[in-house]
């Protein structure tokens, strides 16, 4: 009895006949004896059309909390088709499906509306007496139950934490997570046309790379798996049913043999950054600024203080998403004589590209190695964060695209 988890995403499952071929994938799979929870997106493009007539319908009300219990009802509807529609089409090959909606099992979440947390599914529900019986589970993602028992939603990409949340209920079994490309990769194919599947890549990384634009999972569900030790797996679900497809393992470091110092580089072309010259320079200062920001749900990245012109005066730069900037420049403007400042500097036109690598954890250089690269390449550097596993650099947005072929080639990623 091998219980396994399989999530399909959007473009998986994004008409019948997808949903025709994802059923074909699943019969395979269930024909070699796995037990199956099989979790389903929404079509693509449906859960957009759905937070668009949310938004019609209630105008800028939905901004606030008041309405959000209803969005989460109306934007949850996409995955009850798809999982209806999978199910469907597994009847029709003469399986045995069902349905789960999020109540249906009790998949219960905390902490409101639109982008609630995952607290587990209730046992009791049957889910997993009746996948052992042979019976395969057709999953809702992306929804949930509150306490008070209204439908919620996990926020955008929650699909991907929704698996993530049965295959640690049911015993932290695997999940393979199958997507619209073949597995994670060095960098983004689109811009590095010698970007390489990679065969493995660390829980830590993934968290990383996921948290710093690479798209492929929500950040939040690797967080969990890491948390709870599913093995995670990202494979294709366009190849055929029985077609050799290994994907990309999410595990941990000591199972990866081959370590790289640096294994991936992601950008984001969502950020800005924001600068305020002259701030005091006393105790106090950072924290109230930070807290305003908090305060007005702006998710802050990379921090940079530094001393001014001026006595008592200090510099502060940081970055954020470029529609939080908007939110932080209002908050800001509001707020000074909370926070005050000499004259604040926006600007969205900046990208943020990052190395990622559990080997620099042991190596040194890497600093180097991609200082020089983006020097060799005219790039100027704007701000630098660093972690234990990652170096970013803030630059220009219009050389993204050079700065990430540039590291990609300097660190060796380049298949040959
Ligand atoms: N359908 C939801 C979204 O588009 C959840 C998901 O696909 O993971 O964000
Ligand atoms: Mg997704």
């Amino acid at each position: 009895m091998a219980r396994t988890v399989l999530k399909f995403g959007g473009t998986s499952v994004a008409d019948l006949e997808r949903i025709s071929h994802v059923a074909d994938i699943v019969a395979h799979r269930a024909s070699k004896g796995e037990k199956l929870a099989v979790i389903v997106s929404a079509m693509s493009g449906e859960t957009n059309k759905l937070v668009g007539l949310a938004k019609g319908a209630a105008g800028d009300a939905l901004v606030g909390d008041e309405f959000d219990d209803e969005y989460d009802v109306v934007v949850a509807s996409g995955e009850q088709v798809t999982s209806g529609l999978l199910a469907l089409s597994l009847r029709k090959r003469g399986l045995d499906a069902r349905s789960w909606l999020g109540w249906q099992m009790r998949m219960k979440t905390r902490e409101g509306h639109g982008a609630a947390r995952i607290d587990g599914f209730d046992e009791d529900s049957g889910l997993g007496a009746a996948i052992d019986t042979g019976q395969i589970a057709v999953i809702a993602g992306f929804q949930g139950v509150t306490e008070e028992g209204r439908v919620s939603t996990l926020g955008r990409g929650g699909s991907d934490t929704t698996a993530v949340a049965v295959a640690a209920a049911l015993g932290s079994v695997p999940c393979d997570i199958y997507t619209d490309v073949d597995g994670v990769y060095t960098t983004d194919p689109r811009i590095v046309p010698q970007a390489r599947r990679l065969e493995r890549v660390s829980y830590e990384e993934m968290l990383e790379m996921a948290s710093l634009g690479a798209k492929v999972l929500q950040t939040r569900s690797v967080e969990l798996a890491m948390n709870h030790q599913v093995p995670l797996r990202v494979l294709s679900s366009f190849s055929g049913p029985e077609a050799d497809n290994p994907g990309t393992w999410i595990c941990n470091e000591d199972e990866i043999v081959e370590k790289q110092v640096v294994n991936g580089v992601t950008y984001s072309r969502d950020e800005a950054k924001v600068t305020l010259y002259g701030m005091e320079d006393k105790p106090g200062t950072s924290a109230n600024l930070f807290a305003l920001l908090a305060r007005e749900g702006v998710n802050v990245d990379m921090i940079v203080q530094a001393n001014a012109r001026g006595e008592d005066r200090a510099n502060m730069v940081f970055t954020c998403t470029s529609s939080d900037s908007e939110k932080a420049q209002r908050v800001l403007e509001a707020n000074s004589d909370a926070v005050s400042f000499d004259k604040m500097d926006v600007a969205r036109d900046v990208a943020k590209v990052s190395v990622v690598g559990v080997g620099m954890k042991s190596h040194t250089g890497v600093a180097e190695t991609m200082f020089d690269a983006l020097a060799s390449k005219n790039i100027n550097i704007d701000v630098i964060s660093t972690s234990e596993i990652k170096i970013s650099v803030l630059i220009d947005a219009d050389y993204t695209e050079l700065a990430v072929r540039a590291l990609h080639t300097a660190f060796d990623l380049d298949a040959t």
